[in-house]
């Protein structure tokens, strides 16, 4: 067959893969210069490593993508450090990253702290998340373990994630955070691009064709049951099959013949983005911790501090000092719409009180990174509301971030789903 695939992110890269494979035309269209998507990196002149626009690491239960990257030969460039997780509270950082931690922190009671515990133990051993997705990660966190620690520990989390729709979240989610990931993270020799460009060209060897800078702007059936893409540029091709890895709101504009009752399970399909300004600093911000969550009532202009470099070693990047400021937030967010500068100028003074000594000085370069679609929001029963890979439209098939559940969205399930949707599309 014939076969279009729209985006050269994971997912797209992972289905051409497989139905390459067994002997299809596989053509791919991608907007971006480059494959990779939302896991995609960039380098500073610099540089020997890229960076990735968006934080990434994996986990080491990340069994699909860690599989795959052994079909293809360099499971060896994957290494997993065991960086540290902390929690920003009241100008002090508590590193929360393991139960000895969560036993030593000093922020809470023995009681709440017991809680929390079995809380943690339980997701930990249950696998029914079935039960867990009929009720809310807020509501069923605070019965579980109680305000005090629920308001310490998680509710930060899920406010930095979901902003608003925090208390509308269901507890499958966040069951399966809890449920599976490793203290461990992974990382790929060069960066995650390295792991992307070798991908690219395992798909390549497989006489796949990419076409780079190419938007797709319509789907259009024709009267044999082929299917037409049409591209910016106005150039039209015919499939036999056309498999689209972008969010639900453009496949509703690339395809507004499909029936309305779709469309309308499309639009149901609520998300967030993701703004993340990258500091390239002389030196470290904060010495040892990796991920730093800040509670949105701590007042900062930003809900997770990364410093890379803490967790993958600063030679490969000149020895500069990599700092992710991130945050998540609608689309019609002003973050959204604001100048680099504009951001640095809002962003800047919050770091001083990270590190009292932090002066502006220290930036040598600095980026902006935004995503429109970048994190789904699993709302009650979501299971049921999840469109399937195959679309109404015989020949097409769409497979996204939205479709993953009830795990979080991330590279690993990327692979995942882009390997279910070849195996339906042969
Ligand atoms: C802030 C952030 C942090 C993350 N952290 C992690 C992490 O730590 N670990 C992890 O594993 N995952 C992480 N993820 C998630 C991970 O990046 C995604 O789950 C994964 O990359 C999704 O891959 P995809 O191929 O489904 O989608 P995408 O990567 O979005 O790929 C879709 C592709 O389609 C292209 N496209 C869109 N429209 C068109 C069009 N009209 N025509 C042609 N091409 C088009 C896009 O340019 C893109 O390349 C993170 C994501 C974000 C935003």
């Amino acid at each position: 067959m014939k076969i279009a695939i729209i985006g050269a992110g994971i997912t797209g890269l992972s289905a051409a893969y497989d139905l390459a494979k067994v002997g299809h035309h596989v053509t791919m269209f991608e907007s971006a210069s480059k494959p990779g998507g939302l896991a995609a990196g960039f380098k500073s002149a610099r540089w020997e490593w890229h960076l990735e626009h968006f934080y990434h690491h994996w986990f080491e239960t990340d069994d699909d993508i860690l599989g795959l990257i052994k079909e293809i030969g360099v499971r060896d460039k994957v290494f997993f450090p065991q960086p540290t997780t902390s929690m920003y509270i009241n100008g002090q950082i508590y590193p929360l990253d393991s139960p000895l931690r969560a036993i030593l922190f000093p922020k809470l009671s023995l009681i709440p702290k017991l809680r929390f515990g079995l809380a943690g133990l339980y997701l930990r051993l249950t696998e029914d998340w079935r039960a867990l997705e009929k009720v809310t990660a807020h509501e069923w966190l605070t019965r579980m373990m109680g305000q005090t620690a629920y308001q310490t520990l998680w509710e930060p989390l899920l406010v930095g994630k979901f902003g608003d729709y925090y208390k509308e979240v269901n507890m499958a989610w966040f069951w399966a955070r809890i449920h599976k990931r490793s203290q461990r993270l992974g990382y790929f020799e060069g960066g995650f691009q390295a792991f992307i460009d070798a991908l690219t060209e395992t798909v390549r060897a497989y006489q796949v064709r990419l076409h780079f800078n190419t938007n797709i702007t319509a789907i259009e059936p024709q009267a044999n049951g082929q299917l037409q893409i049409r591209t910016h540029a106005d150039d039209t091709q015919i499939f036999d099959q056309i498999l689209a890895t972008v969010s639900p709101d453009l496949l509703s504009q690339l395809v507004p013949t499909l029936p309305t009752n779709y469309l309308a399970s499309l639009k149901r399909l609520e998300s967030m983005g993701a703004v993340v300004l990258t500091l390239a600093l002389q030196q470290s911000l904060t010495s040892r911790h990796y991920w730093i969550n800040i509670p949105k009532k701590e007042g900062f202009p930003f809900l997770a501090l990364v410093e890379h470099t803490n967790y993958v070693n600063s030679r490969y990047y000149d020895n500069d000092h990599i700092v992710y400021c991130g945050d998540y937030l609608k689309p019609n967010h002003e973050y959204f719409s604001l100048s680099k500068d504009e951001l640095l100028a809002r962003f800047l003074p919050s770091l001083s009180r990270i590190n009292p000594n932090f002066s502006p000085t220290w930036i040598k370069e600095s980026w902006l990174y935004r995503a429109k679609y970048a994190q789904p929001i699993p709302l009650i029963n979501h299971s049921a509301n999840i469109p399937p890979l195959q679309t109404p439209l015989p020949g097409l098939y769409w497979a996204s971030m939205s479709q993953v559940y009830p795990w979080d969205r991330g590279t690993n399930y990327a692979v995942e789903i882009g390997r279910r949707v070849a195996r339906l599309m042969k």
